[in-house]
This record gives structure tokens, C-alpha cells and sequence, in this order.
């Protein structure tokens, strides 16, 4: 059995191969604050009482405290509870499969790092039988993913893991630099976001993969839910709550699909220790800020979180939890009813339109009109018509604008640029560019006293949808379960409402 030797000389363990090591089990005497209630351990040399000894091992003093659980750890206790956490996740949720080629979406942040790291330590101690190699966007940002990129070739060598970079250049014929001189810094990380996410498919099937994993924390995945709860979009609640994804589709048509799992191991963890984690490891990792990164809308989502954080430790997994629950109901409803997925006609990517996202975004790039792409799913389905199949009321409907009679194609080599598929049919360029004229219109026109009249009088018959009802009800629901978290915490009752891993905290 292997062993970990801690500072004091003494030896413990494996993680997982005895008793009590888990992510919901808590050391005798692990509570925040206990340490002066805690009996005190004699020093293992000197035999004097240990100063604010560590709250698991209790024979070496604790230099950190744990943010997720308020635990006074020494050094290897955290690092022993950090990755066991991680190894009951993947277990617990059965994640991979024995022999699987596993991709680690890597950009050198410290995320992706610590989990390049882990995962490999894990693969060895745990022998999972893991095939792994690392994947990396190259967005095409000079002055931030150049100096990221070169982060993860040093990873790539000091954890002797293949490395394969596809850069937005080549499949898109655009970089994200490219993306930004056009439309400018408002709207970019849209373009990226859809971007990077048929990226990493297209890197994975080039690499044979079978699953991709990515480094996203239990941060990360709050804000998410709390966005999409605020934009209220159920599909993205499901899918950014789900640990685990497979985006499939009928690939009989022979065009590539999707079917890789993508899963994110670090569901649970706290970004806090993600990063103490990769300092006291003295992990390689690029940690500057994106050039083009705003993010206005997520900015907000943060601070909200981190507000709520400081009141109430355990609220980031509180509101994963209440994701869950959330998508769940949802689920269960059939009154909602989420897209059906198939495929993208022009580039066989998965989607539940005629085109994918990534192609109405290019389109938009190609044709000069960049914010055609822009906006909820909902319009875009309008513009395409609700069935997917490309007709709506829009359709017949003519521009006299000539560029718009020549559609747009993909760079020439890049693997968008199928002969069968390059092209948007003038009837779609039309369809698109008519609904951006009518939005300019509608905008530029203020609604005379008259017409508002109307509209108030109209709204008093508005009968609101079933999906609407839901999404005000869940909004309302968060609300109230928000602001009665914050009364609860502020006013030091416990409510009993936390999920499996707040019990570490009681
Ligand atoms: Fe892309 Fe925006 Fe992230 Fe920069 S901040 S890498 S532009 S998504
Ligand atoms: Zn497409």
C-alpha cells in the first residue's frame, strides 16, 4: 500500500484505501473554528503541545484552512482531501470507463493545469486505465493564448501527456484578433464561446478521443446556473448543471457528429482550492486575464456569488444543488419543451436548428454583418422556422441589397468548407438580413401615445404560456430562496437545506 509521508515524519494512508476519506466525512474536530475546543497533540519531536494542529492528521500544525469547509489542514491532509474529493467524484458519478482516450481541455489557466495534474496522479494511483491527452484551443489572441499555449508545452512535458492544438484560424479561417477588428470588444466572447465549444469536438474526433473533460469549477458552474436562470434558458440550465453530457445525434447522413462525453470532474470544487492547490504543488500555470474579456453579464453573476459566499460558505454548492433541482423539474414537466437536436446542413455539427450557431456567427463575420448571429436561440429559430426547416414568414420576403444575392463560404482547406455545405442559400441570407433591417427599423421607431395605448390594452389578453409560467415561478423561487438563505445566514440559523457536501460543515 502506498503511503504518504506528512512534515512531521509519520506516515499515513493512501486517500481511498481506508476508511472515513470522502468528500462528505469530516475528521474529529474539523469545524471551523474548534481548533481552541480541540485537544491539543504533542509535537512528534519535541513532545510540547502542538499549536493549532491540523484538524485530520492532529501531529502537524494546520497552515491552511479550507474554504469549502472552514478545516484547519496541514499540507498533505489538503492535498490527500482535495484529490480524494475529486477521485469520489469520478467514481460516484462513473465518468470513464476502464481503456477510454480521455482528452483534457487545456489552456494553461490554472483550472486546466491542476486538472491535467490530478487527473494523472488519479489515472496512476487509482489505475483507471486512462488514455490522456491534452487538447488546446488556440483562439488566436495575441498577447494572451500565444503565452498560454507555451504554459501548456511545458505541461505537456513535465507531465509527459501528448499535446494537440487547433487554433480558430484554421478551422474558422478567423481568429478571435480577426473577430475583435470587425465587430469590436462587445459581443466577442459570444463568437469565442460558441467558437471553442465545436473546437474542442473537432480537436477530440481528430484525436480519436472518446470523452472530453474540462477544468470547470463549482464557481463557474454557479454563475452558469444563476445566468441562465436570470436569461432563462432552460437548455443551458440542464446542460451546464449535468456533470456529465453527451451531445448525440443520428450520424447516419456520414457527416461527423458528436458523440464524445464531455464532463467536468471538478464539479464540486472550490476555485479557492483549486488555486491553493496548484500554489503549495508549485504547479506551471499561466494566470493572466483574457485581453478581450468584458463578460460584463458573468461579472455580475461573480460578484452576486462571491457576496453570497462571504455570508454563507457553502452557498456556491447550495445553488448547484438548486440547479439540479431545478433541471430536474424541468424534466419532469412535459409542458416544456426543449429542442430537439439534429444536425447542421452545412457542417454536420450537432444542432437543433438548419444551421449550428458557429455557421450563423460565420455567416454573419463573412457577409459584414456580424451581429446577425447575435442573439436568443428563439429568434434564430423564428428566422429558420420553428420546424427547422428553414421557412418561416420571413422567407418570402426579398432584399435589393446585391452583396447579399452571393452567399458566403468558408476559408478554402478548412474543414467547415464541404463542397456540399459552404454555401448559405440566398433565401437564408435574406431571411437574416431582412430580420436585422426590421430590428434597426423597429428600434429607430418611438411608439406614439397611441400605439401604446393599444399595447397596454393588448397585454391585459396576453395569456402567458406554460414555459413561461415555469420560468417566472423558478425565477421567484430562486428569489425568495436566495434572499431567505441570506436572512438565514445573516440571523445564524441552519436551515437543514444543503446538499450532500454542506454536511461536511455541520
Ligand atoms: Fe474568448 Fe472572451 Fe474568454 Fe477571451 S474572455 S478567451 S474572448 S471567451
Ligand atoms: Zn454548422
Amino acid at each position: 500500500m502506498a503511503t504518504i509521508l506528512n512534515e512531521a515524519g509519520s506516515t499515513r494512508s493512501e486517500p481511498g484505501s481506508g476508511s472515513g476519506s470522502g468528500p462528505h466525512t469530516s475528521a474529529p474536530g474539523s469545524r471551523l473554528g474548534s481548533g481552541s475546543d480541540t485537544p491539543r497533540s504533542k509535537n512528534a519531536t519535541s513532545g510540547k503541545p502542538l499549536r493549532n494542529p491540523c484538524n485530520i492528521c492532529q501531529t502537524v500544525r494546520a497552515i491552511l484552512k479550507r474554504p469549502k469547509t472552514g478545516q484547519q489542514l496541514c499540507k498533505d491532509c489538503f492535498f490527500h482531501v482535495f484529490e480524494t474529493e475529486i477521485h469520489n467524484t469520478i467514481v460516484d458519478n462513473h465518468l470513464f470507463n476502464r481503456g477510454n482516450r480521455v482528452a483534457i481541455g487545456a489552456s494553461g489557466g490554472k483550472d486546466s493545469t491542476v486538472l491535467a495534474y490530478v487527473l494523472k496522479l488519479l489515472n496512476d494511483r487509482y489505475e483507471y486505465g486512462l488514455d490522456l491527452v491534452l487538447l488546446s484551443i488556440d483562439e488566436g489572441i495575441t498577447g494572451y493564448r500565444d503565452d498560454s499555449l507555451e504554459t501548456v508545452k511545458r505541461n505537456r512535458d513535465q507531465y509527459q501527456i501528448p499535446l494537440l492544438i487547433v487554433s480558430y484560424k484554421d478551422l474558422y479561417g478567423w481568429s478571435m484578433d480577426d473577430i475583435v477588428r470587425e465587430i469590436g470588444r462587445k459581443n466577442n466572447c459570444t463568437f469565442c464561446g460558441v467558437f471553442r465549444r465545436q473546437a474542442l469536438d473537432r480537436g477530440a474526433i481528430m484525436l480519436n478521443v472518446d470523452h472530453i473533460v474540462t477544468g470547470h469549477n463549482a464557481d463557474d458552474i454557479a454563475e452558469t446556473v444563476l445566468m441562465n436562470i436570470l436569461r432563462g434558458d432552460l437548455p443551458r440550465l440542464q446542460r451546464c448543471t449535468s456533470i456529465i453530457t453527451n451531445d448525440t445525434s443520428d450520424d447516419s447522413s456520414g457527416i461527423e457528429t458528436s458523440k464524445i462525453l464531455r464532463s467536468k470532474p471538478f464539479k464540486y470544487t472550490y476555485e479557492k482550492e483549486i488555486v491553493m492547490y496548484a500554489y503549495f504543488k508549485k504547479l506551471d500555470y499561466f494566470s493572466t486575464e483574457c485581453i478581450y474579456s468584458p463578460n460584463a453579464y458573468r461579472g455580475h453573476a461573480r460578484v452576486f456569488l462571491k457576496d453570497l459566499e462571504a455570508v454563507r460558505r457553502t452557498a456556491i454548492v447550495d445553488i448547484i444543488h438548486s440547479g439540479e433541482a431545478l433541471s430536474a423539474s424541468v424534466q419532469a414537466n412535459e409542458s416544456t419543451k426543449l429542442p430537439t437536436m439534429s444536425t447542421c446542413t452545412r457542417c454536420g455539427y450537432i444542432s437543433s436548428n438548419e444551421l449550428c450557431k458557429a455557421c450563423l456567427l460565420l455567416e454573419g463575420l463573412n457577409k459584414g454583418l456580424p451581429q446577425l448571429g447575435i442573439g436568443h436561440t428563439s429568434k434564430i429559430r423564428r428566422m429558420h422556422g420553428k420546424d427547422g426547416s428553414g421557412t418561416s414568414s420571413l422567407s418570402t420576403t426579398t432584399t435589393n441589397s446585391p452583396e447579399l444575392q452571393v452567399a458566403p463560404t468558408f476559408k478554402a482547406g478548412s474543414p467547415l468548407a464541404t463542397e456540399s455545405s459552404g454555401q448559405a442559400s440566398p433565401a437564408e441570407v435574406k431571411i437574416l438580413h431582412k430580420n436585422v433591417m426590421a430590428n434597426k427599423a423597429a428600434k429607430a421607431q418611438k411608439p406614439s401615445k397611441t400605439a401604446k395605448k393599444a399595447a397596454r390594452a393588448g397585454l391585459q389578453d396576453i395569456k402567458y404560456s406554460a414555459p413561461f409560467k415555469d420560468m417566472a415561478l423558478y425565477t421567484f423561487v430562486l428569489v425568495t430562496f436566495c434572499v431567505w438563505r441570506l436572512y438565514a445566514a445573516v440571523s445564524g440559523q441552519h436551515l437543514g437545506m444543503g446538499g450532500p457536501n454542506s454536511k461536511e460543515n455541520e
